[in-house]
């Protein structure tokens, strides 16, 4: 059993990859190539926003949609403690400094009701995760930026596609940055990322950081960084996105089918906020004696992860030693994520099932 099966998908689609990669080949521009053009309109399109800026990977994204913010030296940027390094190591690689609220256990997500106190005249700007597939609280978010006059990013590196209150993840604030990594719901055969916004001079200012500050050729205004999406990716990304839906429904039918199978266990199954319809990126849930039960899982073939097994100001890089939150170090204790993909089989679900119940019983968990 795989934890994320990418044969499954690439078999249903190779005539089509073969095809598109090999016209990437035929045309040979292979930086900033036709295929990138036509994949920003789409994903632009799709979210529902003016502008789609790719990029090399999801964590330049962000750094260049911070870069875009203003934020630098000095500034404080406001992040979940709880999410992938990427998210705290953008605004360290801006130059500012993460400020850390708790979450809500339940869902994962950032809890807004933490914000206010962590704002300082410093704060420059609120980075809320949309973690695991479902989108963070945004209006409660952009209430709290715009009583403070901070900026807004969100990081849909997990949540393409995803909407909230029928609004598409990507078009909830000023700003947002995803990810193509080959394992998030759309995924490249390779690094790429995208940044999305309405904002016509943010946009402007993030494709010049993108792009070596550059103005016109070779006559650079400012410094940014080299970050752009290859064009085999962009051919492979458009295959991709037309099966996506197709996709995404049947990873609704797979969670949905875990929420019921798992319903009898001693286990706290994923929550999904009010208004949140979910890309389902993972299945995660939380339980305790998670290490025990993760190791019987693995002794059965069972593939699991750990998203994530520390707070990001416990990482050795990050180290904040005045930082607690306790939603974030229970949490970190006792999140399991299972095998998750869309071609995952119901009797694949039932034995990953069966396999952890077991493994309660025998640590002594009903
Ligand atoms: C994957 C991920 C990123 C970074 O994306 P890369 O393309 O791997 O750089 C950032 N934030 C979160 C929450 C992620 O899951």
């Amino acid at each position: 059993m795989e934890f994320i099966d990418l044969a499954a998908q690439q078999a249903r689609l190779k005539p089509r990859l073969e095809a598109a990669i090999q016209a990437v080949l035929a045309h040979g521009r292979y930086v900033l190539g036709p295929e990138v053009e036509a994949l920003e309109r789409r994903l632009a399109e799709r979210v529902g926003v003016n502008h789609c800026i790719s990029c090399g990977n999801g964590t330049a994204a962000l750094q260049i949609g911070l870069m875009g913010l203003g934020v630098g030296p000095g500034d404080e940027v406001i992040v979940p403690g709880f999410s992938f390094i990427a998210t705290a190591e953008s605004v360290v690689l801006a130059g500012a400094r993460p400020v850390y609220v708790d979450i809500d256990p339940r869902t994962c997500l950032l809890d807004p009701d933490g914000l206010e106190a962590a704002i300082t005249p410093r704060t420059r700007a609120i980075l809320p995760v949309s973690l695991f597939g479902q989108c963070a609280d945004m209006e409660a978010v952009e209430a709290v930026a715009v009583r403070h006059s901070l900026a807004v990013l969100e990081d849909a590196a997990q949540s393409f596609g995803a909407t909230r209150h029928g609004r598409p993840s990507g078009a909830l604030s000023r700003l947002a940055a995803t990810s193509f990594f080959p394992s998030k719901p759309l995924g490249a055969y390779g690094d790429g990322g995208a940044l999305f916004t309405d904002d016509d001079e943010l946009a402007e200012a993030l494709r010049c950081i993108a792009r070596h500050g550059e103005a016109a050729p070779y006559h650079h205004v400012r410094l940014g960084m080299n970050s752009r999406l290859d064009t085999l990716q962009a051919a492979v990304l458009l295959v991709k996105l037309e099966c996506f839906d197709d996709e995404l429904a049947r990873r609704r039918t797979v969670a949905e089918r875990y929420d019921r199978l798992l319903a009898p266990l001693d286990v706290a199954l994923p929550m999904l906020a009010p208004g949140n319809a979910s890309v389902h990126a993972q299945y995660s849930l939380q339980l305790a004696g998670r290490d025990a039960a993760r190791a019987r899982l693995a002794a059965a073939g069972i593939p699991t992860a750990v998203h994530y097994p520390c707070p990001l100001y416990r990482q050795l890089a990050l180290m904040d030693p005045d930082c607690s939150l306790p939603a974030c170090e229970a949490v970190c204790q006792r999140i399991l994520s299972l095998p998750m993909h869309p071609y995952l089989e119901e009797a694949q679900q039932r034995r990953v099932v069966e396999v952890l119940a077991a493994a309660l019983k025998a640590e002594g968990h009903v």
